[in-house]
């Protein structure tokens, strides 16, 4: 693609010429896997076909397993052009040909043995709207092609069905549920039940609850495949522009083990609101803006909980939104594990 009309040739041959000089070890299946009270890591989607058309810069490079590489164009007073290497470091930094699976075994499948040792897990995925937060949890769901078996959700499962059947944790007799909500400005959101919205109760024993959240007994993973499938297309339907409805919304998908009725463990898995930027919503009307200072009050606290675990703080602000309230018990029990998917785009 050399092209000189392009106007970002001249840089576009500097990355280039920058990604020529690197020694490229990206992650790879025989990486060992770390133990992570919390883990964040980042993903890089490919550049659409739209972006690819307009030429778009891709200025990201993940040269290894932990590294990503931001390029920024600079230029000089004399107008010539330089380029400015960031480098910043995370858990793991999966490039854009890293398939859905090599992201899960690295960040959520860890985790899955979590809630078999009667602990709380947790995974999130965070980025803007495009960043492809739905197709690393909830696999390929564009428009003409449901394919729901490749995401984190359903691998997730795969796993808790594939765990169950060993002998030490089959003589258990556990059972296994599924939920799945939405929580879109402040307010809770039933996507098993028709959207049916629910009220957050905290208890005397300061126990949180969703009151009349639907939790469905999964045998298989075609079970939770199917509830997924529901969950999705009820997130989407009745909206007049479904995509940004969904884009506000944080979807809560949790797998939940039972033992004689007893709560054994839990995985959430959460699919949050795109993080708005500012100057992306400054000159959207009133409704729109109130909906984005409340997804950045969450992703904030959020933000907060995690760095109070991270820290091992006596106190974690979970109390700032709805968001950290429901998942309360996955931050401040003693079995906890986080990890969190940044998607970059
Ligand atoms: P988000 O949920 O963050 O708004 P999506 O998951 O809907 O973003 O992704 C936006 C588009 O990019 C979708 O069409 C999706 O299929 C595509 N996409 C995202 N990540 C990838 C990837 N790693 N590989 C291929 N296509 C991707
Ligand atoms: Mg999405």
């Amino acid at each position: 693609d050399v092209d000189a009309t392009n106007p970002n040739y001249e840089i576009m041959c500097m990355i280039r010429d920058f990604r020529g000089s690197l020694d490229y070890r990206p992650l790879t299946t025989a990486d060992p896997i770390d133990e992570h009270r919390i883990c964040v890591c980042v993903r890089k989607r490919p550049l659409n076909k739209k972006e690819t058309l307009m030429k778009d810069l891709d200025v990201i490079t993940i040269p290894s397993k932990d590294v990503v590489m931001v390029h920024e164009p600079k230029q000089k007073v004399d107008l010539t052009k330089y380029l400015e290497n960031q480098t910043f470091r995370f858990d793991y930094a999966f490039d854009d040909m890293a398939p859905n699976e090599m992201v899960y075994r690295f960040t959520a499948r860890p985790l899955v043995e979590t809630i078999f040792e009667r602990g709380m897990a947790t995974c999130f995925a965070y980025g803007q709207t495009g960043s492809g937060k739905t197709h690393t949890m909830s696999g390929d769901f564009s428009a003409k092609n449901q394919d729901c078996s490749k995401g984190i959700y359903a691998l997730a499962a795969r796993d808790v069905f594939l765990m169950l059947k060993k002998p030490n944790y089959n003589k258990l007799e556990l059972q296994v549920y599924a939920t799945f909500f939405e929580i879109y400005s402040g307010k809770v959101f039933d996507l098993l039940n028709r959207k049916t919205k629910l009220r957050v109760l905290e208890d005397g024993k300061q126990q949180v609850q969703v009151v009349g959240l639907q939790e469905r007994e999964v045998k298989c993973v075609e079970d939770v495949l199917k509830l997924i499938e529901i969950g999705n297309s009820c997130r989407t339907s009745g909206q007049t522009s479904a995509n940004a409805h969904s884009s506000r919304s944080h979807a809560v998908f949790q797998i939940i083990l039972r033992r004689k009725g007893k709560l054994h463990g839990k995985f959430s898995l959460i699919d949050l609101a795109g993080n708005e930027r500012g100057a992306d919503t400054s000159s959207a009307d009133r409704q729109t803006r109130l909906e984005g200072a409340e997804i950045n009050k969450s992703l904030l606290a959020l933000k907060e909980c995690i760095r109070a675990l991270g820290r091992n703080k006596p106190h974690t602000p979970f109390r700032a939104s709805k968001l950290t309230q429901v998942l309360r018990d996955s931050f401040i029990g003693e079995n906890s594990h986080t990890c969190m998917v940044s998607l970059f785009s």
